[in-house]
């Protein structure tokens, strides 16, 4: 007989977990608000509590995101600037290399006046990325693309590449740099680099933007400054790893790069979706639920926890979860009945620090009939009264494989 395979879904909500806080009387802001629906899943699945990385350490969430999806994090990451590149949309593969740009004001000398040249911002950026677009330089492939205001990602592409080069951004208002090689066979990539900053300051010095920048008494952005360069990992694709095709759903653009780079489909978002606080976490998991339709696995992530966290803001963060909670009371009235869910957290972000913290981040596993445990609240410490126990990041993926009906039997 064969046993129909389900569907699965992992809600990260970014930085949800917390540690105790003086001003909730030494309460989580899980603890301290009331989720009948997180609860709900509590009741009825398995819980535990999870190490993402491993115990005591702090992971980011690119590192906590790779991990979740089932890679070695230790392993697999290159730095975070292939998955910025990635985030806007430059999503490269094995062998590419990318860099963090600023749009700056250079004089003459190439001395630099303004490193963000003014904070310049789209449609502007956007009409001088445009002049830059095809270029080849030694063989190699160039590609620009925009960020947010003066922000924009350089990627290389083509054989001899190797990111260990220095940055051409000075860093400060001083000269623009020399991008140096760091080993040998980083020279070619060096050289295009600064063929690179030299043929941006030619194609955008006297462009049309900038000409009614200057007019206007503006920064002009008449140079592109790379920095950060970084190799596109070298990552199996997740749909072929685990053989099930595979979506994010996701606003901030590093998830996106992440999941983009790790082969995942990246769906656009309604512009309601802003992955930020005011984001309509209905409308995302309404999203989440039809991509579900055309894909095996969604992996969908939730910001605001982790930003109310930064903000050491736990009255705010309560909010947030209170947000998540009508997420989650969506998804139980909606959901198919072959669908496995995971509702957990890529790490901690304590409000008491301001920042990520290697506390175990609380997890809840439900499916059709599953073991019923004694958890049946969604907090840090309700979490940890399941039979899941303790487990380390990379072992929720197989988990959720086996509970899918989709894992394969080791031995005979
Ligand atoms: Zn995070
Ligand atoms: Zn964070």
């Amino acid at each position: 007989m064969t046993v129909p395979e389900k569907k699965i879904l992992l809600i990260v909500m970014d930085g949800v977990g917390d540690r105790a806080c003086p001003e909730l009387d030494g309460r989580t802001p899980l603890q301290a608000v009331d989720t009948p629906n997180m609860d709900w899943f509590v009741s009825n699945g398995n819980s535990g509590i999870m190490d993402v990385i491993s115990p005591g350490v702090r992971p980011g969430s690119d590192t906590a995101h790779l991990s979740l999806l089932g890679y070695d994090a230790k392993a697999v990451y290159t730095g975070r600037g292939p998955f910025e590149a990635a985030g806007i949309g430059l999503i490269g593969k094995r062998g590419d290399v990318a860099f963090r740009c600023n749009f700056a004001t250079v004089d003459g000398d190439l001395n630099t006046l303004d490193r963000r040249a003014g904070r310049i911002k789209a449609p502007d950026t956007t009409d001088l990325v445009k002049s830059l677009s095809g270029i080849v330089i030694k063989g190699v492939e160039v590609t620009v693309r925009e960020g947010t205001e003066h922000r924009a990602a350089l990627l290389l592409r083509g054989p001899g590449l190797d990111s260990r080069v220095t940055d051409a951004d000075p860093h400060n208002n001083g000269k623009v740099l020399e991008s140096r090689p760091l080993v040998p066979e980083a020279a070619l990539t060096a050289e295009v680099v600064n063929e690179f900053v030299r043929m941006s300051y030619d194609k955008l010095k006297d462009h049309p933007v900038n000409k009614r920048r200057r007019e206007a008494g503006l920064p002009e952005a008449n140079i592109l400054l790379p920095r950060g360069a970084g190799s596109f990992p070298n990552i199996d694709p997740f749909p072929e790893i685990n053989r099930m095709s595979a979506a994010c759903v996701a606003g901030v653009g590093m998830i996106k790069g992440i999941c983009g780079v790790c082969g995942l489909d990246v769906i656009d978002l309604p512009p309601a979706c802003t992955g930020g606080f005011g984001t309509d976490v209905v409308l995302k998991m309404q999203t989440a639920l039809r991509t579900l339709k055309d894909h095996d696995f969604v992996l969908m992530n939730f910001k605001s926890p982790d930003v109310c966290g930064h903000d050491m803001a736990s009255a705010k963060k309560m909010s947030a979860v209170r947000n998540m909670d009508a997420a989650m009371k969506y998804l139980r009235e909606n959901m198919p009945r072959d669908l496995v869910v995971v509702l957990t957290a890529d790490h901690s972000t304590a409000s008491s620090t301001g920042d990520h913290t290697a506390d175990p981040v609380p997890l809840t596993i439900y499916t059709d009939g599953m073991i019923m445990d004694d958890a049946t609240e969604y907090s840090e410490y309700g979490c940890a009264k399941g039979r899941l126990g303790r487990i380390r990041g990379h072992d929720l993926l197989p988990i959720c494989m086996d509970l899918a009906n989709r894992a394969e039997k080791f031995g005979a």
